[in-house]
């Protein structure tokens, strides 16, 4: 067979599915079963059942109307019933013909029309039935499920004779009683008849479980064996100074205000990390506007103050420059007297400034470099970079993150390859339940306090169609010198509708608080098709108080702190993430003034929210607790949503579900470390079934 024959479509989809060995298509384990294995009689069927039965067609008729629909009478010898279908071809009218004996399939619905199935399996009734479970597969667009099935079964065999699934748990780790890995694999693609459909569906099966178990403790393994291959790297040591003229104890004098005890312990633990010869890997989580900003300040001063460069990337221009823009307020009066400073490398930069700020990180002036993606990009040469902080870290991609701790450092003086330490920065908390499992591999740190004098944001879910009354209100904010945001809808199909839309209620809201009066109040736009240089000069005017209200189309770039903003109108409510609304809350109750945050929806043409749309408004009214959000968060969305750069490489979970499956979890994390130490074959023989070439990913 020629090398290069083009893929067909199914061979594509499989490719997209992700799979391309055949272990990984005998690990393409059913979604759900169909049970073909007998025939039940009408009269026996309850309505909602899905059955199967042989019956002889008695009518056949085309509706007219609206919509063409074909129905078919057919009768089993024990009852009548209706089949409907709307799209008709002439195959099928011939097929279902008057006098056709058919095996026919599906979910039974009953009504006062008589009972009925929409769209139903059919095929010639006789031939043998099916001995065990029907399993059907995940699928995609392009790949039929017979196909599908055909390519799985033959991978399961091929992936069994190649002796895949030889057992990789060790004998003293297995749990006693549990099935054996090749027979549950056999079991989940040909289940037998008798077994329960709802011990299958609801995976508490024996054989699921087995899955599970091998799902989550490859999970662990990954990450344990990251971890171990961290430790054996080194990084530069950057010693605690607690002396009075050290920079951290200068910077902290210098401050406006006191840490809180939270700020305080989450400092001391990156400290200690610093403090040791390998590279830190850590987690920085704090609720929005919890005073992450100040910690990494104190880290980078640790950095600093040991000789060595520190970089902070930020994922839009907007937060780098506030990053910036606090940092040189707080740092460059302590390091200019050592002749040190601050560099800014952005992507809009001229290409002269951008040059000068490039000469001074490879001279090593630059003691501390803030900026967004440019900061990691190959020309950037750092003269001793030693600690890199990401803020908003789920908006990196993997890559990315690579990229910065493949940024050299001097070699260790043992000649061990040296990386950066690094710190990530988040405001959605992960779940304690993830923590655990996908990010296993790193260390925690959490600010799980406010500093005080914030007073709550009353939070407020309104219809749209009170708008003019949410108008009112932003006039009367405006009108006691306080400031407004207005965030507007994100519509995914579409930036253009995004623009127009944004820029009607910006017109809207000029013209309704101007109202003929001279001294307008300014009514700024941000949006996501503005430059750089016009996105800066409008959150300049917004930060220095001169503009009233701003209306933003991009969630991100509000990731801002402007104390005298009182009121945030979140426009369509409904379309947004409850982290992403709980972030946009959290850009109000900045400082002692009473805040709101108003939540309009908009019932579109249905008349109503969907119920996921109605719980993210409830909780958000219900809790102001980041922590608690994220629990909930994690609810209505699952995993995916919060591994955010990991998700792309990493595979997410697939059997294992971290509410039910906790035990498993504890059992795997236990394993995981032992299994790397006393049987690294079968460590590495389990990682390779279960992440083949992905395992990578998850070290990002
Ligand atoms: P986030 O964690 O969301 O990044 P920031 O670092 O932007 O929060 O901090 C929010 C605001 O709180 C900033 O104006 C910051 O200067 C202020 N702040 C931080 N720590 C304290 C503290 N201990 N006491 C009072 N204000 C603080
Ligand atoms: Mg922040």
């Amino acid at each position: 067979m020629p090398e290069n024959k083009p893929l067909s479509a199914p061979q594509k989809a499989l490719r997209k599915l992700g799979l391309v060995r055949d272990v990984d298509l005998a690990l393409h384990l059913p979604l759900r079963y169909e049970d073909e294995t007998r025939l039940t009689p009408l009269k026996a069927a309850r309505d909602g059942d899905n059955v199967q039965f042989e019956a002889t067609v008695v009518s056949q008729s085309l509706t007219h109307g609206p919509r063409k629909q074909l129905v078919v009478v057919v009768d089993d010898g024990t009852q009548t019933c209706t089949l409907r279908f709307f799209n008709v071809y002439p195959s099928q009218q011939k097929a279902l013909a008057v006098g056709q004996r058919l095996r026919i399939r599906g979910e039974v619905q009953g009504g006062f029309m008589g009972r009925t199935l929409m769209h139903p399996h059919y095929q010639q009734a006789g031939g043998p039935l099916p001995s065990a479970l029907t399993p059907v597969y995940p699928t995609s667009a392009g790949l039929p499920q017979a196909y599908l099935r055909k390519a799985v079964l033959s991978g399961l065999s091929r992936a069994v004779r190649a002796g895949a699934f030889e057992e990789t748990v060790p004998a003293d780790m297995a749990v006693p009683g549990v099935w054996p890995l090749l027979q549950s694999v056999h079991f989940l693609h040909n289940p037998t008849p008798d077994v329960s459909l709802a011990q299958l569906e609801d995976r508490t099966h024996p054989a699921w479980q087995r899955l599970k178990a091998e799902e989550l403790l490859a999970q662990q393994l990954s990450q344990a064996q990251s971890k171990q291959e961290r430790a054996a790297l080194r990084a530069p040591v950057l010693p605690i100074q607690s002396q009075a003229q050290a920079l951290p104890a200068q910077l902290l004098a210098a401050l406006p205000f006191e840490l809180t005890a939270a700020q305080r312990r989450v400092v001391e633990e990156i400290a200690r990390d610093l403090a040791r010869p390998v590279p830190m890997h850590r987690l920085l989580q704090g609720d929005v506007g919890s005073g992450k900003t100040v910690v990494a300040a104190l880290a980078a001063a640790q950095c600093m103050a040991a000789g060595k460069q520190c970089a902070l990337m930020a994922p839009t221009e907007i937060l780098a420059e506030q990053h910036f823009r606090k940092l040189i307020g707080w740092l460059e009066p302590l390091l200019l007297p050592q002749g040190l400073r601050v560099a800014w490398l952005t992507g809009s930069q001229k290409k002269k400034e951008r040059q000068q700020m490039q000469a001074l990180i490879a001279s090593g002036e630059a003691a501390l470099v803030v900026g967004t993606h440019a900061v990691i990009q190959e020309q950037v040469q750092f003269k001793s970079l030693a600690l890199a902080i990401i803020d908003e870290q789920h908006r990196f991609g993997v890559a990315q993150r690579l990229a910065l701790r493949s940024k050299t450092v001097e070699e260790a003086s043992d000649g061990a390859p040296a990386e950066p330490h690094l710190l990530m920065m988040s405001a959605t908390p992960i779940p304690r339940t993830l923590a655990m499992s996908y990010y296993a591999d790193l260390d925690v740190s959490t600010i799980d306090a406010l500093p005080p004098g914030r007073t709550p944001v009353v939070t407020k879910v309104v219809s749209d169609t009170r708008r003019e009354e949410i108008i009112e209100r932003i006039r009367l904010q405006v009108a006691q010198g306080r400031q407004v945001y207005w965030v507007c809808p994100l519509i995914e199909e579409s930036e253009a509708l995004d623009l127009s839309n944004a820029t009607e209620t910006h017109a809207l809201l000029s013209a309704a608080l101007a109202n003929g009066s001279a001294e307008a109040p300014q009514v700024g736009l941000l949006h996501s098709r503005m430059n750089e240089a016009d996105k800066k000069q409008v959150m300049a005017a917004f930060t220095s108080g001169a503009m009233a209200v701003l209306v933003s189309t991009t969630v991100i770039e509000v990731g801002v702190d402007v104390p005298n903003a009182s009121l945030m109108v979140i426009d369509h409510a409904e379309r947004f993430g409850l982290s992403q609304l709980h972030q946009l809350r959290g850009r109000v109750g900045r400082g002692a003034v009473a805040s709101a945050c108003v939540l309009m929806y908009s019932t579109g043409e249905h008349g109503r929210l969907s119920e996921t749309a109605r719980e993210r408004l409830r909780a958000m009214v219900e809790t102001h607790d980041g922590f608690e959000i994220a629990r909930r968060d994690l609810e209505i969305r699952g995993p995916g949503e919060f591994l955010g750069a990991r998700q792309s490489g990493a595979p997410l979970l697939r059997f294992a579900d971290l509410d039910t499956d906790q035990d498993w979890l504890d059992w795997a994390r236990r394993c995981a470390p032992l299994m790397l130490s006393r049987h690294p074959d079968k460590a590495q023989q389990h990682l390779s079934r279960w992440l083949g070439g992905k395992s990578d990913y998850l070290k990002a």
